[in-house]
Parts: C-alpha cells; sequence; structure tokens
C-alpha cells in the first residue's frame, strides 16, 4: 500500500462558465481556511464549441496552484446537440454520461490523496452513485438562493400534487418561507410534466437529501426564514434534510470572458465614462450572461430610456439566433445601429452609453457613479447588487429568475417590479417609469435605505464570527 498523504476536495461543476466560476470561487474560499488542502476541479468538455474556458483555467491556475483541473475526456451524446430542446435537458446527459469519467478520475485522485469531499453542482446530482461506490461524502454547491433550494426540496411534493402541467396552473406555491409563487413562475424546463428535463430536475431535488450538506451561496440574515425552514426540514417531508451552509456572499470580481486584452479594453472604456457622470445618477441594465431580447423588446427599451431623461450604461446583446443550432454558441458582437432606433445612440450620447456583449459588471456596479441596476435577477447579479448597496428593478427572464423576483420585490424589498403583459413583453412607457421611479423617487431612496443595510449585513456575516465565516469553518472541520 502506498502512503496516503495530502488531504484533497474534489468540485464537479456542469459545463458553462457560470457554474465553473462559482465553484472556483469556492475552491478560493475553501483554501483561506485550508491552505493545505489541494483542490481538484473536474471538467467535463464540452460538445461542441461553447466559447474557450481555456484561458480562464489558465489564468487561474497560475494564480492559484492548490487548484488543479482535470479534464475529463469527451462523451458522445445520445443525440446532435442541437435538437435539445434546452440546455438543461444536454446538461443532464452529459453528466449522466460522464459519471464513469467521474469515477476513474476521483480515483486517480485517491492514488496520492486522501478525497474528504465531493462537491456537486445541483445539476450533477447524478454523480451521487460515483461518491456512494467510493465512499466518498458527496455535498451540493447551491449557486442560487436558499428560498430556490428549499423551493427544490419542495418540488417532490408539488409534484405528487397534481397530475397538470404547472404551466396550466393558476394555483400558487405556499411555502412559509416564500411569498406565493405562481406555479406558472416555476423555471420553464419544469412546466411540462412529460419530459426528459423535468425528470432531471426531480432526480436532481430527491439527490439533495441524499447529500451530507448542501453549501449555499447566501447569508443567514438575507433569509432567515428559508434557512429556518431548511433546518427544520419541512420542506422536505419524504426524508432528512441534510445540514445546509450558506457561506456566502460570493462575489468574483474578475471574469475574464474572452480575451484578456478585450476585457482590460471594455473595462477601462465603461469605467473611464463613469468616471465622468455624477454620483449615483446612472441607471446600469444588464441580463446575464444568457439574457437575449428580441428586437422589438430593445427597440421600447431605448424608447423607454431616452424618455425617462436618465443617465445609462447599458449592455446589448443580439437578439436570439433564429438557428436553433446557434444557441448554445457564443454569440456575434450585434451592429447596434441597426438593432436600436433611428439616431438613438447620437441623441443620447451625452447621458448614456451602450457596450456590447459584456460589461464588467462587479466594477460598475461598485462605481460611485451607478444608482440602479436593471437586472435578470440572476442570483449572482442579485448578490453583486446588495454588495454594491445598489437597488434594482427586476427583470426576469430564465431559470428560477422569477422566484428571485418575488425574493427581492415582495419579502425583502430591495427592487421594484418592471410589469410585463402576459407574453413577457415590456412597453417603453413601464421602462420609463420603472427607471425613473428608481432613480428618483421617495420608493427609490428607501429601497436605496434597505440595500445598504443589507450590504451592511453581508459584510457582516463575511467578517469575523460572522454567520457565513461560522458555516464555513463547520463544514471544513467535517473533512479534517
Ligand atoms: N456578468 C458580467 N457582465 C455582463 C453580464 C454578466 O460581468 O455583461 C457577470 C455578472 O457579474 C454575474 C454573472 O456574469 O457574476 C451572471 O450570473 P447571474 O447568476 O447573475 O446570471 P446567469 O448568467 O447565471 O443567468
Amino acid at each position: 500500500h502506498r502512503k496516503v498523504s495530502m488531504a484533497a476536495i474534489v468540485l464537479y461543476p456542469v459545463m458553462g462558465m457560470g457554474h465553473l466560476i462559482s465553484m472556483v470561487e469556492l475552491s478560493k474560499l475553501i483554501l483561506t481556511h485550508h491552505p493545505l488542502f489541494t483542490v481538484n476541479i473536474l471538467l467535463p468538455t464540452a460538445p461542441y464549441a461553447t466559447g474557450s474556458t481555456a484561458q480562464y483555467i489558465s489564468a487561474v491556475s497560475t494564480t492559484n496552484p492548490s487548484i488543479i483541473f482535470h479534464h475529463l475526456p469527451p462523451v458522445s451524446l445520445p443525440q446532435d446537440p442541437a435538437s435539445y430542446p434546452c440546455v438543461e435537458a444536454l446538461l443532464f446527459d452529459l453528466t449522466r454520461l460522464n459519471n464513469p469519467n467521474v469515477h476513474t478520475a476521483i480515483q486517480s485522485i485517491s492514488q496520492t490523496s486522501t478525497v474528504h469531499a465531493l462537491i456537486l453542482d445541483f445539476f450533477c446530482a447524478a454523480a451521487l452513485h460515483v461518491a456512494a461506490e467510493l465512499y466518498v461524502p458527496a455535498y451540493f454547491f447551491f449557486t442560487s438562493s436558499a428560498s430556490g433550494l428549499a423551493l427544490f426540496f419542495h418540488f417532490p411534493t408539488i409534484d405528487r400534487s397534481t397530475n397538470k402541467n404547472f404551466k396550466d396552473l393558476e394555483t400558487t406555491v405556499n411555502l412559509p418561507c416564500l411569498p406565493p409563487i405562481p406555479l406558472s413562475h416555476m423555471p420553464e424546463p419544469i412546466l411540462e410534466k412529460d419530459t426528459a428535463e423535468y425528470a432531471g430536475f426531480i432526480d436532481c431535488s430527491v439527490g439533495l437529501s441524499k447529500s451530507t450538506g448542501i453549501i449555499v451561496n447566501t447569508f443567514n440574515s438575507l433569509e432567515p426564514k428559508a434557512v429556518k425552514d431548511l433546518a427544520d426540514g419541512v420542506c422536505y417531508p419524504d426524508g432528512p434534510t441534510p445540514p445546509v451552509f450558506c457561506i456566502g456572499p460570493l462575489i468574483a470580481t474578475n471574469h475574464q470572458i474572452g480575451n484578456e486584452s478585450d476585457d482590460k479594453v471594455l473595462e477601462s472604456e465603461c469605467l473611464t465614462w463613469l468616471d465622468k457622470q455624477p454620483s449615483q445618477s446612472v441607471v446600469f441594465l444588464c441580463f446575464g450572461s444568457l439574457g437575449l431580447l428580441s428586437k422589438a423588446q430593445l427597440r421600447e427599451i431605448a424608447i423607454g430610456l431616452e424618455r425617462s431623461g436618465q443617465r445609462f450604461l447599458w449592455v446589448v446583446r443580439n437578439p436570439p439566433p433564429e438557428d436553433k443550432r446557434q444557441r448554445f454558441l457564443t454569440q456575434p458582437d450585434p451592429d447596434l445601429n441597426s438593432l436600436l432606433p433611428d439616431g438613438f445612440l447620437d441623441r443620447t450620447k451625452e447621458r448614456g452609453l451602450v457596450v456590447k456583449r459584456w460589461a464588467p459588471q462587479v466594477a460598475v456596479l461598485n462605481h460611485e457613479a451607478v444608482g440602479g441596476f436593471v437586472t435578470h435577477c440572476g442570483w449572482n447579479s442579485v448578490l453583486e447588487s446588495i454588495c454594491a448597496g445598489v437597488p434594482m428593478v427586476a427583470w426576469p427572464l430564465y431559470a428560477e429568475q422569477k422566484l428571485n423576483k418575488a425574493l427581492l420585490v415582495e419579502e425583502l424589498k430591495l427592487a421594484l417590479a418592471m410589469n410585463e403583459s402576459k407574453t413577457g413583453f415590456v412597453s417603453a412607457t413601464e421602462v420609463e417609469k420603472r427607471v425613473k421611479e428608481l432613480m428618483e423617487s421617495e420608493e427609490g431612496n428607501s429601497l436605496r435605505e434597505r440595500v445598504t443595510a443589507k450590504r451592511n449585513e453581508a459584510m457582516k456575516a463575511m467578517g469575523k464570527g460572522g454567520s457565513s465565516r461560522v458555516a464555513l469553518a463547520k463544514l471544513v472541520e467535517q473533512w479534517k
């Protein structure tokens, strides 16, 4: 027998830059508390070109030598990637097919180290089997809210309560910790029952209870009710709710999406422009890494912004591609002149900046000139806005964002709701009204005060003796 000496943690993100960044940030956090661990990140090979992560990975490896990346060999998918109805369906297949690769990778890491934990993305629940086979404790890293986690714990019970598709139901989910959520506001892939992605979400939700613990990127005082319900185990009647560790807010500061020099240029363009604007005068509009709006919707936003008279920094992307095969690929830069109303850029050039595709969001939100954020309510964006003390207008687009909106607008009162039509369209009048309300009204000021208070609570949670620090210490203690 070889002498096993090193202590290792293995993290398994699902494919996709956002998930990878979250896992890397968690790795860094673990290492600050446990510098002697080696942290191994398993990287599934994307089945097609989804924009390269190579540059990001090499930057992380250089600055953090204790983080080791393991590229899993490619798998062959049962169908053409373009024929998957949604990205989640593809992720579930990819994860299932990667199980033998995950097994081999953990075995090989075990040659030189004791693997104390396998930390899975929510979408990687299929790998629970591998952890069980190898006697490695499995944890989840849930990268959305504790309220979202409570809802997924509750999902198998909701599923049993009706034979109908959620999209056809008027009823609401009533969990003690959440404002009532219409079932039709559940994430899109679970709106219809008889699909592979619906079954995949059920498996992942049931999988949560089979783990040793769940790490959540939130802090106790942001979602006290959800944290309590999870601790009391009331969301999942079928079995135990494992201990939940709220270790956030964890915020990635440097994303490097493409070419590093392009990022630098972008960063300086946005920040130099903001330097010239008065304090808290600019509204920032950005819709996550995947939010795409139709040309008609982009024009409506432009008209609303122009009429509002507010200063703005707006990240614009191309509308969703018509060719479904293009969906998962990195999109080219938009042609702003053809997408936006005639003369818009010229007429607003004194008080607005439109950037193509991507802005350094964390730096932008933390700039003194930014006073409001129109967001798609992705959880990272929400935390980043709170940590920067910036109030929001909530405009959810996909995934669990409608739930995040309910939490922000109804429960926490940190955001105004952007009202949309039944088809999800937002008028120029609504954009104008909401942006003005955020930036100029009493209500906007109250939101700003509440967000500032939450920012202070977040800093306290992460500081010495704070709840998130204590939770992390407890977690890491389990791996000794
Ligand atoms: N982001 C950014 N610039 C952009 C768009 C997004 O820096 O132009 C970052 C943002 O700061 C956040 C992440 O990408 O950290 C998006 O994560 P979120 O959970 O908000 O939404 P998702 O993209 O997962 O829907």
